[in-house]
């Protein structure tokens, strides 16, 4: 029988898998300890989410008024993204990945906005929510209940606090044990699985089964275990993050999205919180230099802040080839990494841990019924990100450095990314494109970069049917425009709202 369970790492991805496991686990008589070093630190980055993180908070039990207090959030309707197309033919150029999908209206504004001119920009054309970003609102108000937005949302947040505020969670609401140690060592039996965690003090502890939440140091499933990391930076060129932390006014206003500005080698990320900004740089080593990165995040700031010393972030891209190998399994950062753009690294640990929970051993037979399917599932997760975030790059028209050509390489992408992407070229995706249930991004995702990033020569003929519905679709959505900008409140003004009166419990 499995009983005992040893979480090693107590950052994001640790108290995420403690929160799903315990929930699940709780009244099985299982008992779960979190074992996190006292030396080293959580990688204390990662403060972007996508959408499905609400999920996660409230199947925890997590009241959503509580999570904004405790963890400095504000809301996400958006990631946008400038200059990732070539500035000379385009000027300063933007798009919006939204959250709002962009069939709400209908699916006739998609092609009539491939049948248009194409003055305005796609996220513009099928949804209402950039005006909403535009002007700083609010996703939902103070009487939405939690968790329900009037717009589609994630968070922004504080990565300490929100391991901390998880950790207390866990800890009250799922028995969850937190021990302080190093673990050193492992000690296996004869067919390999591991039967005891060895600390720095000499102490050997007796687990089950083990999960390996120890960041990019996979101090088990890597080290101790030697599952091999497969290395990706073939496909993603950055490789590097340097990141600062800039104090804001309680007066500043807040934008409800992500910038992620792109630069010769790689892009800035900018996410705004209720007192400060996380700024990080993501470049190519290869194609620049610490000195040039320091530079261009100075110069991003307007040359001021010269006093702050940025953090620099060695980021190994790529992932292990087994997640789950004999009675270990990683989540999080000892998984593997894919850089930063479009935050799917929490939302890879949130996915691979609800999905463990679900399917939990009871003994060390069910072992071999249940990893291999595991290993399937989040193989796939994992290597359409790889996809989905190359993609960004391998579309643009950028041709203004050696990094942006390099993209654009054939042996950089994936054969499944380039069927696509030549197929997309000719025909707008259809939702049928996405067959799998475990595509984390699809069609809606894909809508937003393809049409932001003006792929492809899919022009559609407009037909007077298909411009009558087109204008049908426009008539609603300006009504619903005039009613949000009424009814939706300023971003910060909310926040504050929620952390003195809370939001309605759903
Ligand atoms: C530059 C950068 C930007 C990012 N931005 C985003 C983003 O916007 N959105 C997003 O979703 N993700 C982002 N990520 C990823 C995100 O930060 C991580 O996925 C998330 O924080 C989870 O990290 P973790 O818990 O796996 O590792 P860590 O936070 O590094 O925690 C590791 C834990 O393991 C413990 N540990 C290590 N070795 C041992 C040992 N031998 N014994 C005991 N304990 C041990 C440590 O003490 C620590 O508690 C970013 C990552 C980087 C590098």
């Amino acid at each position: 029988m499995i009983k005992n369970i040893a979480i090693v790492g107590g950052g994001t991805a640790g108290w995420l898998t403690a929160n799903h496991l315990g929930q699940v686990l709780l009244e099985q008589g299982v008992s779960i300890t979190l074992i996190e070093s006292p030396n080293i630190p959580t990688i204390g980055v990662g403060e972007g989410t996508v959408p499905s993180m609400r999920q996660s908070l409230k199947k925890f039990g997590i009241r959503e008024s509580d999570f904004i207090r405790e963890c400095d959030v504000t809301f996400k309707q958006s990631i946008k993204f400038v200059n990732w197309l070539d500035k000379k033919k385009h000027g300063e150029n933007y798009y919006h990945h939204l959250f709002d999908s962009p069939v709400l209206f209908g699916d006739e504004l998609t092609a009539g906005w491939l049948g248009s001119e194409q003055n305005e920009s796609y996220a513009d054309y099928v949804s209402k929510q950039t005006f909403c970003c535009d002007k700083m609102l609010a996703p939902k108000t103070i009487t939405t209940p939690e968790y329900i937005g009037i717009n589609g949302y994630a968070y922004h947040f504080d990565a300490k606090k929100f391991a901390l505020f998880l950790s207390k969670h866990a800890i009250k609401h799922f028995a969850i044990q937190h021990l302080l140690a190093d673990i050193s060592d492992i000690k296996v039996d004869c067919d390999g699985y591991i039967t005891h965690l060895e600390t720095a003090d000499n102490e050997s502890i007796a687990f089950d089964f083990v999960i390996d939440c120890s960041g990019f140091s996979a101090a088990i499933i890597g080290d101790k275990l030697g599952v091999e990391f497969l290395d990706r930076s073939d496909l993603l060129l950055t490789d590097t993050a340097l990141t600062l932390q800039v104090p804001t006014c309680s007066s500043d206003a807040i934008p409800p999205y992500t910038i992620a500005t792109a630069h010769q080698a790689g892009w800035i990320w900018d996410i705004a919180l209720t007192q400060r900004r996380g700024i990080g740089l993501v470049y190519s080593s290869k194609h620049m230099s610490d000195e040039q990165a320091h530079k261009k995040l100075h110069h991003y700031l307007g040359n001021q802040f010269t006093d702050l010393v940025p953090r620099k972030i060695p980021m190994k891209v790529g992932r292990r080839k087994l997640f789950w190998h004999k009675n270990c399994v990683a989540i999080g950062l000892s998984q593997g990494f894919v850089e930063p753009l479009e935050a799917t690294a929490i939302l890879l640990a949130d996915f691979s841990a609800s999905l463990l929970a679900k399917r939990f051993p009871r003994t060390h037979a069910d072992i071999s019924l249940l990893n291999d399917a595991y290993n399937k599932k989040v193989s796939y997760v994992w290597d359409q990100t790889f996809d989905f975030i190359k993609m960004h790059y391998c579309i643009s028209d950028r041709k203004d450095s050696a990094f942006w050509l390099e993209n654009k390489a054939p042996d950089s992408q994936s054969e499944k990314l380039q069927n696509n992407l030549a197929r997309w070229q000719r025909f707008s995706p259809i939702r049928e494109d996405f067959d799998s249930k475990f595509d984390l991004f699809d069609f809606d995702n894909y809508l937003y970069v393809l049409n932001g990033m003006k792929l492809g020569d899919n022009k559609l003929k407009q037909t007077p049917v298909l411009m009558k519905k087109v204008s049908e679709q426009k008539k609603r959505q300006q009504y619903r425009v005039k009613q949000l900008l009424s009814e939706l409140p300023d971003h910060r003004e909310l926040i504050n709202k929620i952390k003195e009166f809370g939001l309605q419990k759903q």
